[in-house]
Order: structure tokens, then sequence, then C-alpha cells
């Protein structure tokens, strides 16, 4: 049950209340006490009966969107419910919840729209934001907020990006334990410039062109403080914004309040993480390792920043560092005679020819790792993995980017083309490959590993701020939850399964960080797991 200790409502009203709903698991003292007798047929099911019925039900579904419709349902019925499923059954749910399926969802975000979740607020809404959060009926300690313009690898999806700020506040909940009343999924609707969702019928969201310019960064201003005035303890991650807004809002705004953005911070965190895993394999250091990146907008520089943080806290000059990072982008290498580059690509543009594209680059750069982030389908080859299969005994290959569809290879693909000698991850799940006689278990490298317990922790320490340290330490902490057995298998993260117990070590090492910087609100307690467990939500009635 929840950590919170707010009023229950009484009769129909509670069964309406997702937050405090069991439905037919109402015990007969609470039917009594609570108003309920006879609005319930009379058997008293137990929370494994239901569920075990939803699974029968969701089972018997054979589309994707369809058993994500059933579990959005049943997230607007009975929170409890539905995070004990997905608790309980994380590898099957969480592909149906997130990435994969989200792509989806948005993408029919108004097609399947049933029930509002969370808050919608428009470019119309300025001057009002502070009175339009007071709506929110509770107090917000974690808001996630896309203004729906880069929607995973799909692009602009305008309001429908709604799915996402959903999906990523579930896995709070789902992989931290962070109470769902305390999280607030937001919008900030602007316009869209998807022409195919300006002439849908069904879109919900303005059909205007996006507003950009001051006005787009006045919203983003009122937004920001409105959500301290209100809630003045909130989390606010920036999510799913594109490119050329994400950089300098973070950087606008890092220092001032507790925020991150996870398509730069926490894909970093995470790709860190998968990459100590696979230089504990081959028994390298990190400045042995030249990375060459498929992309250079928010996640491809966000890692190659961290990878370089990295480097440095190990002594590795920043220069010589840098060095180790190359970034390919649609105009191909990015290299130090290219003009009009942004302050991110700038950073990593070195002397260097340049290359017209990926395959080029490579086989110039001749690189130990690929590091995919730009949603280009298919772009590691069988020529591109052969290559680095030609060139390093164990080459790292990760395939970031999502959904499944705009991922570089599949797994599969990864382990033939490398003579099974790659250390894979992958954005979106894939299924174990059998190749050679060995079974190789892919794991997701996505940001879904760190932000729940940077959350956990910040929340239970009342961070000021989260910092690209915190960020290192969640790497480290994700990093040493990865077992030998997961080595021998490939693996370079903890199964999906042992996220709860990772994300407490995660939630540890970004709370320690904070007491050591100085960033921590709470006065340090003597048993710091105790406070953070203290603050976990357990699913079960
Ligand atoms: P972005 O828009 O900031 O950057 C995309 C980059 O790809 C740009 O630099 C662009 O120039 C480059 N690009 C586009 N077409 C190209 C081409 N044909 N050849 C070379 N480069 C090309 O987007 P982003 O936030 O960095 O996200 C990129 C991808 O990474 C998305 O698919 C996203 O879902 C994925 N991603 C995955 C995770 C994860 O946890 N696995 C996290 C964040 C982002």
């Amino acid at each position: 049950m929840s950590t919170r200790q707010d009023a229950v409502p009484h009769g129909l009203a509670l069964l309406c209340d997702p937050l405090h709903n069991k439905g037919t698991a109402f015990t007969e003292a609470e039917r009594d006490a609570l108003g309920l007798r006879g609005l319930l047929p009379p058997h008293i099911h137990t929370q494994e009966e239901q569920m075990a019925r939803f699974l029968h039900n969701l089972r018997n579904l054979s589309d994707p969107l369809e058993k994500f419709v059933a579990l959005s349902a049943l997230h607007d019925r009975n929170e409890d419910l539905f995070f004990r499923v997905v608790c309980d059954n994380v590898d099957e749910i969480m592909a149906l919840i997130y990435t994969p399926t989200v792509g989806l969802a948005c993408q029919r975000f108004g097609h399947i729209f049933q029930r509002p979740r969370g808050m919608f607020i428009s470019i119309d809404d300025r001057g009002r934001i502070a009175d339009i959060l007071r709506n929110w009926p509770r107090k917000a300690g974690i808001i996630v907020v896309t203004d729906g313009e880069r929607i995973l690898g799909l692009g602009d999806l305008g309001a429908n990006g709604m799915g996402i700020p959903v999906g990523k506040l579930s896995l709070y909940t789902a992989c931290a334990g962070i109470d769902p009343a305390m999280c607030l999924p937001i919008t900030l609707d602007v316009g869209t410039n998807n022409e195919t969702l300006l002439s849908d019928p069904y879109y919900v969201g303005l059909r205007q062109r996006r507003v950009t310019g001051p006005a787009y960064d006045e919203l983003i201003d009122e937004f920001i403080t409105a959500a301290r005035e209100v809630f003045p303890d909130v989390i606010i991650q920036f999510e799913d914004f594109a490119n050329h807004n994400a950089f300098r809002l973070l950087a606008k705004y890092r220092d001032r309040i507790c925020t991150f953005n996870d398509d730069i911070q926490g894909t970093a965190s995470v790709a860190l993480a998968g990459v100590l895993s696979a230089i504990r394999i081959k028994g390298t250091t990190l400045a042995e390792e030249k990375f060459l990146f498929l992309g250079a907008g928010e996640a491809a520089t966000g890692m190659a920043d961290l990878l370089v943080a990295a480097m440095v806290e190990q002594g590795v000059d920043v220069a010589e560092a840098r060095r180790r990072c190359w970034l390919v982008d649609s105009k191909g290498l990015v290299v130090a005679s290219r003009e009009g580059l942004n302050e991110q690509k700038r950073v990593y543009a070195h002397d260097h020819a340049p290359a017209a594209d990926f395959p080029a680059a490579l086989q110039t750069l001749q690189p130990t790792a690929i590091i995919g982030a730009a949603a280009v389908s298919g772009a590691f080859t069988p020529e591109v993995l052969r290559a680095m299969a030609e060139t390093n005994h164990r080459p790292i290959v990760f395939a970031l980017s999502n959904p499944t569809s705009k991922a570089e290879c599949t797994a599969e693909q990864a382990y033939q083309g490398t003579d099974g000698r790659a250390l894979f991850a992958c954005g979106s799940p894939f299924p174990p490959v059998r190749f050679a006689g060995k079974t190789f278990v892919p794991r997701q490298g996505n940001n879904a590993y760190i932000f729940p317990g940077i959350g956990l922790g910040a929340i239970a320490c009342g961070a000021t701020r989260i910092t690209e340290e915190m960020f290192l330490a969640a790497a480290r902490a994700l990093a040493s939850q990865v077992s030998e057995t997961d080595l021998e298998q490939a693996s370079l993260f903890p199964p999906l399964s042992a996220t709860r117990a990772v994300s407490l070590h995660i939630a540890m090492a970004v709370a320690e960080e904070a007491y050591r910087q100085g960033l921590a609100s709470k006065a340090r307690p003597k048993d710091l797991l105790g406070l953070i467990k203290a603050h976990v939500y357990d699913p079960h009635y």
C-alpha cells in the first residue's frame, strides 16, 4: 500500500478513485466502513486472484496496442493492482507500457483516448499556469514534462506525446517504488508541425503549428516558476523535447532548480554503465576505448560528455578523453573544419579529414565501440558489423535508438555479424539469441534503469539539484549490480526483474553524492538505506 496518509473517499467515489480502489478485493469490514455494501458483487477476491484474472485476459489479446489500452484502463481503475501486475511481470509488461508499444500508443493517442491522466497546459494558458496546477488534487513530488516535439525516434507528436510522461512515471513507481500519488505527468501543448495530426479529426491537441521564440520561452519559464510555487520540492524531468530546446533548457535551469533531462543525462548514465560492463569483459580501461557515435544529438553528446567525465575522474586529461569520442551526424563525421556546429558538437569536432557517412568514418577511425542514437533503422549493416569484428576481438555495439523499428540493428544481427563476439546493448527489448551453440541474452541499455533510482534518491534526501556526479554515481551503482553470470551470457545490465533492488543501490549512491556535495535539504540519517526504503511504495494491498 501507499506511504501516503490522505483521506480515503467513500462509496462510489472510492470505486472511481484509482489510488484507493481495490475493486472486488475490499474486505467485509471495509465494505461496511467505507459505504461500499451493495456496490460490489459479494465474492471477495484476493489481489493475486485479481492479477491472475487480468493477466489471463491480457494474454488473450494479440495486438500490443490492445494490451496497452487494457493496461491503461487498469491503471485508471486500480493503481495498486496495476503496479502489482507490472512489478511481478516486469519483463512482459514493460515493453507494453513503455518502448516499443508506447511509441505506437502515442501515434494513436487520440484514437485510443479514454480518460485524461496528468495535466495538459497549452500555450493559451500563459498567465494562469499556477492556478491550473492548483487543480491537481495532490502534492506532486516528481513532474515529467514534455512538449511532444521529439517523441522517441518518432518525431513531433504534439499533445499525443503525453503517453511518454505517463509511461515514464509508471516506471518510476514500478522500478523504484515512487508513490504514484507523487507523480504528475504534464504535456505542454504549443501546437504541432505534424501535418498528419493536424488533419486528424481525433487529434487531442491544439490545431495549430508550433509556437517558437519568446512566446515558447515565456511558457516554459512561467511553467517552471509556477511548478516550484505550487509544489516547492518538486523534481522536474524534461522528456522528449527536441534537440534545439533540450540543451538550452537544461543549461538554463540545471543550476537553478532540481531538474534533469533524461534523454541527455539518463541515457548517458545507462550507456556508461553498459560500457563499464563491457570493459570488465574485455579487461580494458575506458581510456583505451575509442567511441564512434551514430548521431550527434541529445543522447549521443550526453553519452560522450559523461564518458569524458568518467575518464577525467580516472585521471585522464580532458582533451585526451574527448579525443576518444567521435560523432557522425546527418552530414557525416563531425570534424573541426565543419562550420556552423553547435556548442555540444564542437567539443568533439577533432582535426581530421571529413568522412561522408558512418561507414566511411568507421573505416578511417577504426573505433572499438559504436553507439547508435540517430533513429536510423538498420544503420549497423552487416558490413559495419563485419568491419567492427575485423578490427576488434570484442567489439562494443550499442543499438540504442527507440522504438524497435528505429534500432540500428537487431540483437541477432549483432551477434551473427560479429561471430558472436559483440558486446551488445539495445534501446528496446530483443529476445535471447542462440548462435554457434551459445545463448546470448541482450539487455536494454535504456534509461529506465537509471531515472527511477535517481528520483528515489533525490526525494529521500531532499536533493536540491541533480548533478553530473550523481549520474556518474548512478552508472557505477548500476554497473556494480551486473553479476559474473550476467557477463557470461553477454548481458551488460542486470535483469529487468531486479530493477527494484538496482534502483535502491542507485538511490543510495545518488543520496550519498547529494550529501557529499552539500545538496541534500534533509539531515543525514544514521540509516540512509532505511530512510530510502521508507519512501518506497508497495503495491500489495
Ligand atoms: P536528436 O534529435 O537530439 O539527435 C538525433 C541525431 O541523429 C542528430 O544529431 C542527427 O543529425 C542525427 N541523424 C539523423 N539522421 C542521421 C543520419 N542519416 N545519419 C547520421 N546521423 C543522423 O535525438 P536524440 O534525443 O539524441 O535521440 C536519438 C535516438 O536515440 C532516438 O531514437 C531515441 O529514441 C534514442 N534514445 C534512446 C535512449 C535509450 O535509453 N536507449 C535514450 C534517449 C534517446
